[in-house]
């Protein structure tokens, strides 16, 4: 099969988030299967050109009709980690992505309707065909429309669209002026609330509502999620409109990179262990000791790794941490806010905790430190109020961590657990709680360390276990093969 992804990240070259992750692990795993497949990227100037093999100019002068004109752009080609990539360079006095970040810009929804009406014309005029275009997020997102409503009748009526939203709460809301911009004009028509008209704001329109209507399959990114969307306010105002689109929307659970999170092999920690070797895991702990200074008094080890936002229940990530101290546990954690404000208060309670032997906060981004932090925990807490998928649960799971998750979103998806859950005992891997109080994480918490305590054997088990979970690209990437032959047949 042939596919086109068109992206506004893609590891290790464009990254700001789990997006960029989920494009390369994707295409690596399509291309591992013998698939075809190519990446469209918008040239950033501040991307990672130490990660792009062989760049080269590939197409001159692809002139791109945008507002009433058209714009130079140059498209660039070159591999990344053996991902072939093209790079589409724009020449206009916006300075689309020459601005030195990725996003964060008064005009991101017409930075991205350029980029998307741009990959489209570089497609059609270098005559590429594929057999599927996927596209990811409400950057992309105007894509399909722009397909369907111009370059169908140019020739590309055959290509089939799978759009994947990796976050409700980005939707690409924006002034209907825009579409005149795109070459799709007639904002009455398409700012109508059955097609692209926001269902909140009736003067807007909504590009993801747009690849909800145009795209022939919408994802996200775990079963239970594309459930909560649906059915919650966690669809951000988009549960009717996925309602009406039932038949063409679900979820699919993201992998992660088996090659980089890989406790056999893994550079960044001391000691290499696997599912039959799990008590080595102990030399890690170690280790992670000796870097945090942490005392070496028996105690399990809960940590915490992620951004320090809201979405990750903070209060209880504060209260476990207070909670592991009363309960003779130690308690690690690696983050960085995306609020000042946030930052400040956990780096306000690290000075508080400076002398204390039994906890570490490390606020900053330390990839370094993540893997010995994955290796040496006993267990990984994650009491996100909402989590489309997840990724931190599934690394701890590789390494033989225990989760300890609240049951939301990819997190139910993926924890299952050991005292209470539907599968069998041998498919049970780690610590679940419903409520996002005090009292719901603690009765986690309180059997967690009961088992850790009182049955080291069935701790060492279940350890076990979860270190032979799946959570690979292998099921994933199956599934979106599905959903590719799925609309190509239709
Ligand atoms: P989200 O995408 O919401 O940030 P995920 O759990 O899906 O959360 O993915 C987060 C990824 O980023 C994980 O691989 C985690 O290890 C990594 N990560 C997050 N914060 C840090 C940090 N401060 N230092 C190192 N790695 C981090």
């Amino acid at each position: 099969m042939y596919v086109v992804m068109i992206a506004s990240e893609c590891a290790p070259v464009a990254k700001v988030g789990g997006l960029a992750d989920v494009v390369f692990g994707l295409c690596r795993e399509l291309q591992l299967r013998g698939h075809s497949v190519e990446v469209v990227l918008p040239k950033y100037d501040c991307m990672r050109y130490d990660q792009i093999w062989g760049l080269q100019v590939t197409y001159e002068n692809l002139w791109v009709p945008w507002d009433g004109g058209r714009i130079r752009c140059t498209v660039w080609f070159g591999f990344v980690h053996g991902l072939k990539c093209f790079f589409i360079e724009p020449h206009s006095f916006q300075h689309f992505f020459d601005r030195g970040a990725y996003y964060g810009f008064s005009d991101e929804a017409q930075r991205f309707a350029f980029f998307s009406r741009a990959a489209l014309e570089f497609m059609w005029v270098t005559g590429k065909k594929p057999d599927v275009i996927h596209t990811h997020d409400w950057q992309t997102a105007l894509v399909p429309v722009l397909l369907y409503e111009i370059y169908a009748g140019l020739g590309m009526g055959d290509q089939r669209v799978c759009h994947t939203i990796h976050n409700f709460r980005h939707q690409g809301v924006v002034g209907p002026d825009l579409l005149w911009a795109t070459g799709l004009g007639r904002p009455e028509y398409y700012g109508a609330r059955d097609r692209m008209g926001d269902e909140q704001d009736p003067d807007a329109i909504n590009f993801t509502k747009g690849a909800l209507l145009y795209a022939n399959f919408v994802t996200t990114v775990s079963p239970h999620h594309a459930w909560e969307a649906r059915h919650t306010d966690q669809g951000c105002g988009l549960g009717h409109p996925l309602h009406e689109q039932q038949r063409k929307f679900g979820g699919i659970i993201n992998g992660i990179d088996y090659a980089m999170w890989n406790p056999e092999i893994d550079p960044l920690i001391p000691v290499p262990f696997n599912a039959d070797t799990v008590a080595a895991k102990e030399g890690n702990t170690q280790a992670l000791r000796e870097r945090l200074l942490l005392r070496d008094a028996g105690r399990p080890i809960l940590a915490y790794v992620g951004r320090l936002d809201p979405q990750k229940g903070l209060h209880l990530i504060r209260h476990t941490l207070f909670w592991a101290l009363a309960n003779d546990a130690q308690f690690v954690l690696l983050g960085s806010g995306s609020e000042r404000a946030i930052d400040a208060d956990f780096r306000h309670l690290k000075q508080e905790l400076n002398d204390n032997p039994d906890c570490h906060l490390e606020i900053g981004f330390d990839e370094n430190l993540a893997h010995l932090i994955y290796a040496g925990a006993d267990f990984v807490v994650m009491p996100s109020l909402w989590e489309p998928c997840g990724l931190a649960q599934m690394i701890a799971l590789r390494y033989g961590t225990v989760p300890i998750v609240r049951a939301c979103g990819g997190l139910a998806d993926t924890v299952f657990d050991w005292d209470h859950s539907l599968r069998p005992q041998s498919q049970r891997n780690g610590f679940v709680f419903e409520h996002a109080d005090h009292e719901g994480i603690e009765s986690a918490l309180r059997r967690a360390l009961g088992l850790w305590r009182e049955a080291p054997a069935l701790f060492r088990e279940l350890q076990a276990q979860g270190m032979r979970c799946d959570y690979s690209w292998r099921l994933p990437a199956q599934s979106y093969l599905d959903v590719y032959d799925f609309i190509r047949h239709r």
